[in-house]
């Protein structure tokens, strides 16, 4: 135990506001501490191994408006697609090849989509992967249909734990979206949640916040992302989100959160190049390929037109460099046969 920890030992267990509110603007010594007690935590928890995942980006169609996204409805540039089932397992074969055993169907609220995606983890469940999904709100029947389908996993964020700020900006209510958080857990899926660090109007208090309700909602997999303005969206103009304090939001919910999923997103490196290795020096354990084809991708303006595309290469280089090692895979060959 260094003297820093010697003269704070609340380090590790940031559970009281003012300790959470310290950490999250901590920075040179102090910060370096936090990271290292984050990547302890990690390690004493058995999670050091880098999970890696495949997302596949199978529709960009949205019913939500949300002002940070150039996915919303509004956004008239934007040409909209919808993948079909072949195209999706011919992706998948690809993720599995790699012997990445994770398939991360993704795509904005598009309810049209769903019979489409109830079949296509039907099919790809037929291989032994896991699958994990970040479609929106829909009602509990529909998440109950996913895992009849074979899907295992959820990813829901609540963006922001402000009620007024979050309709403000996604103009529907933070209630609704902590409605089908529970959902998801009810009816057996693993749930992943967060926050974006950035948002207009936001506080050190909101950020304090958004950690007390990601602890409330106790999900399997937590993260931090910084906020990035977006070309065609009401927020175009901001500036990008804090880069130390989304790393010291990672590092607290790893010390909060010792055996969860924490992804290094790939909106770290879009800010600073490194920002994804600097992700897994603060406690993240998760990085996601990114598998939608060229001219898909391209399409997919989550938070920029220019966004940062995690490619395999850089992800192992980023693991490497970490000191870590990807997580052990199944047998590629074995996986991919069952789609011939
Ligand atoms: S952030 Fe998600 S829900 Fe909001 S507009 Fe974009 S794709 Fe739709």
């Amino acid at each position: 135990m260094n003297a820093y920890c010697e003269a704070r030992p609340v380090l590790f267990q940031p559970t009281e506001r003012a300790d959470i509110s310290r950490l999250l603007t901590c920075e040179g010594e102090e910060q370096q501490a936090l990271f290292q007690a984050a990547r302890a935590a990690r390690q004493a928890a058995g999670m050091d191994a880098v999970k890696l995942r495949g997302v596949i980006e199978l529709s960009n169609y949205c019913q939500k408006t949300c002002d940070y996204c150039a996915i919303r409805p509004q956004n008239k540039e934007m040409i909209r697609y919808r993948m079909d089932v072949d195209t999706i397992l011919a992706i998948t074969a690809e993720i599995v090849a790699e012997g990445i055993t994770t398939v991360f169907l993704q795509s904005g609220q598009d309810p049209k989509s769903d019979a489409m995606v109830l079949e296509a983890i039907r099919r790809i469940r037929q291989a032994d992967v896991n699958v994990l999904l970040n479609l929106g709100e829909k009602s509990r029947a529909t998440y109950a249909r996913y895992v009849e389908a074979g899907a295992d996993s959820y990813i829901l964020k609540f963006e922001t734990s402000d009620p007024v700020l979050y309709q403000n900006i996604v103009g529907t209510p933070l209630a609704k979206r902590l409605e089908c958080a529970r959902w998801i857990q009810d009816v057996g899926m693993k749930l992943g949640t967060g926050n974006i660090i950035g948002l207009p109007g936001q506080t050190l208090d909101t950020l304090v916040d958004d950690i007390l309700l990601a602890q409330e909602l106790q999900p399997d997999f937590v993260s931090s992302s910084p906020f990035i303005p977006n070309e065609n969206t009401p927020l175009e103009h901001l500036g990008v989100g804090d880069l130390q304090l989304t790393l010291n939001s990672i590092a607290i919910c790893r010390l909060l959160f010792p055996h969860a999923l924490i992804p290094a997103v790939s909106a770290l490196e879009k800010i600073k190049k490194g920002g994804q290795l600097m992700g897994l020096n603060a406690g993240a354990n998760v990085l996601t390929i990114n598998f939608t084809p060229k001219d898909f991708r391209d399409k997919y303006a989550i938070y920029s037109k220019e966004r940062f595309v995690v490619s395999l290469d850089h992800a192992h280089a980023t693991i490497a460099a970490a000191g870590l090692r990807p997580r052990q895979v199944a047998n590629p060959v074995e996986v991919v046969s069952s789609y011939n």
